[in-house]
């Protein structure tokens, strides 16, 4: 009999009562990995108001105390990463080395929220007025919200509620129902790390369980990853129900080559971030922008993109796995082909094949050249092992193109001079930038600042900014009085 996932409400794994399940599938073979519950309305609100419960004693937690609680967890992390990550590539379909990876991003958040307490620390500033003193702390917010999307299942759910938690909140995840197994292994070792029970409820489900989250009265805060249309829907459902959002949404990422640049680190690097994950990164690099000369590489590129293969996610060859679903396998497919209309198709990924895997999402690695800003394949965020190569004349002809562009999550130059990538990094009108760094995800003392349609909020996720997300600023104006003082009325606003 299939297995059931269970819900991980009040510290421990809880069977749902639910009558309806979602099919978890290994997206190399089909098999059914388990049953995700869609969690009944009475198991939400049950899971909500328990972490309610729990964030009266949380909050009055000294910071170092918690503090103490994720080091334990980051060191389970890693003692667990291994096994964490064999869950994630089962379900994810991810290469074993790549989903340690996505562990190993989610720990380096905890790695800061078990140093919480100096970015807690307010403001002061004496004497404002005459003998007045002015001072400022961060309090903890109540209940937030985390719904996450598939691509990451341990890097992104490890963003939002170590910080969330660390700040002095309790925490509900809700993970993609497409890979949700990891979420419950991340909770269960949250417990075994001296959680007290409650601080973190894991609810699976899709639309309808999102619906109820976002719109309850005691979620505080909600912090969402996933796609454009439903980024904009949470933003715009949250903070109409009068909720701090912060909304992580879809991407295209362009990566600027410029003749000087050096040629093997660029080729390698374009194939490594453009088709590495299944191009399912939402920092991959989907477009190549050659400057001038550069363009004659393009040969190489397709000649080295040829050699990476898809395969199973515990085989050394593999270079990638499977995309996620049979439905983004053919929107995948369905945009090549397009893309055959529109540009030329040097790599045609389409047909892949992987020997005793029949049943895989597989795509193989798809390079098009001569793609112009109007067609399909560059206006569409495809999310697969594909990469669109740009011919340009000049730097600021690049630097125009990628303005232009609506999405603003990530970018990158390759070249020699500092004076161009310092002209590229300063007039670029996207928040994370690289330059011969092809994925330029910052590292968790900074936050993770995409731009325009890639972000919808005011304050991005894990760094001082998160800090910021998941508190309030109460700020105190102090006097004392001598105890015979003379005293006037003050009918001003002036402090006096
Ligand atoms: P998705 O938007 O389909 O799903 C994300 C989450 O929203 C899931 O938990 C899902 O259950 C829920 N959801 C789906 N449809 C919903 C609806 N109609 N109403 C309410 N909730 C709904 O995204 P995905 O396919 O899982 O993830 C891929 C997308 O995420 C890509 O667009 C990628 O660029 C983006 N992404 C962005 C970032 C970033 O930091 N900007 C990071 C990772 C992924």
């Amino acid at each position: 009999m299939t297995e059931k996932l269970n819900l991980f409400i009040g510290g421990s794994s809880v069977k749902s009562t639910t009558k309806k399940w979602i099919e978890v599938l290994n997206p190399a073979t089909q098999e059914v990995l388990c049953e995700a519950p869609c969690t009944t309305d009475e198991e939400i609100e049950s899971a909500i108001s328990s972490a309610k419960e729990a964030f009266f004693s949380w909050r009055e937690t000294p910071p170092p105390e918690r503090s103490r609680v994720m080091m334990k967890y980051q060191d389970l992390l890693k003692i667990n990463q291994d096994e964490i990550a064999k869950i994630l590539s089962k379900e994810n379909g991810k290469t074993f080395e790549d989903a340690k990876g996505d562990v190993w991003r989610g720990i380096e958040v905890v790695e800061q929220a078990a140093n919480i307490t100096p970015l807690l620390m307010g403001e002061t500033v004496e004497n404002v007025a005459r003998e007045i003193d002015s001072y400022s702390y961060t309090q903890s917010l109540g209940v937030c919200l985390g719904i996450t999307p598939f691509n990451f299942p341990a890097m992104i759910p490890l963003w939002m509620f170590p910080m969330a938690i660390a700040c002095g909140n309790t925490f509900i995840l809700k993970p993609s129902e497409q890979d949700p197994m990891t979420s419950n292994k991340l909770a269960e070792l949250f417990t075994e790390a001296g959680a007290p029970p409650n601080l973190l409820q894991v609810i699976h489900g899709g639309k309808d369980q999102v619906d109820q989250l976002i719109r309850h009265p005691d979620i505080r805060a909600i912090s969402f990853v996933g796609s454009v249309p439903v980024g904009q829907y949470i933003y715009k459902t949250g903070t109409e129900h009068l909720k701090r959002v912060q909304s992580f949404a879809g991407a295209k990422n362009h990566m600027v080559v410029l003749p000087d640049a050096n040629k093997n680190k660029t080729i390698d690097s374009l194939v490594g971030s453009s088709v590495g994950a299944a191009g399912q990164r939402c920092m991959a690099i989907s477009v190549a922008v050659f400057v001038g000369s550069s363009k004659e590489w393009i040969e190489d590129l397709k000649n080295e993109m040829a050699m990476v293969k898809p395969g199973p996610w515990d085989s050394e060859e593999s270079g990638f796995g499977p995309v996620i679903s049979a439905q983004a396998k053919e929107k995948i497919i369905g945009l090549i082909e397009k893309g055959k209309s529109e540009a030329t198709c040097l790599i045609d990924g389409s047909k892949c094949e992987v020997e005793g895997f029949p049943d895989g999402n597989w795509i193989g690695t798809t390079l098009f050249s001569g793609v112009k800003t109007e067609s399909e394949i560059y206006k569409t965020e495809i999310f697969g092992p594909v990469l669109l190569c740009i011919e340009v004349n000049t730097l600021e002809e690049a630097i125009e193109l990628i303005n232009a562009n609506p999405y603003g999550n990530g970018t990158s130059i390759f070249t020699a001079s500092g004076r161009s990538a310092r002209k590229f990094r300063h007039e670029i009108e996207v928040g994370q930038v690289g330059i011969n760094v092809p994925i330029p995800v910052p590292l968790p003392f900074f936050s993770f600042t995409g731009w325009k349609q890639s972000f919808y909020g005011d304050l991005h996720a894990y760094g001082k900014q998160a800090v910021r997300f998941y508190t309030e600023t109460k700020t105190v104006t102090e006097r004392w009085f001598e105890e015979d003082e003379e005293s006037t009325k003050n009918l001003t606003i002036n402090l006096e």
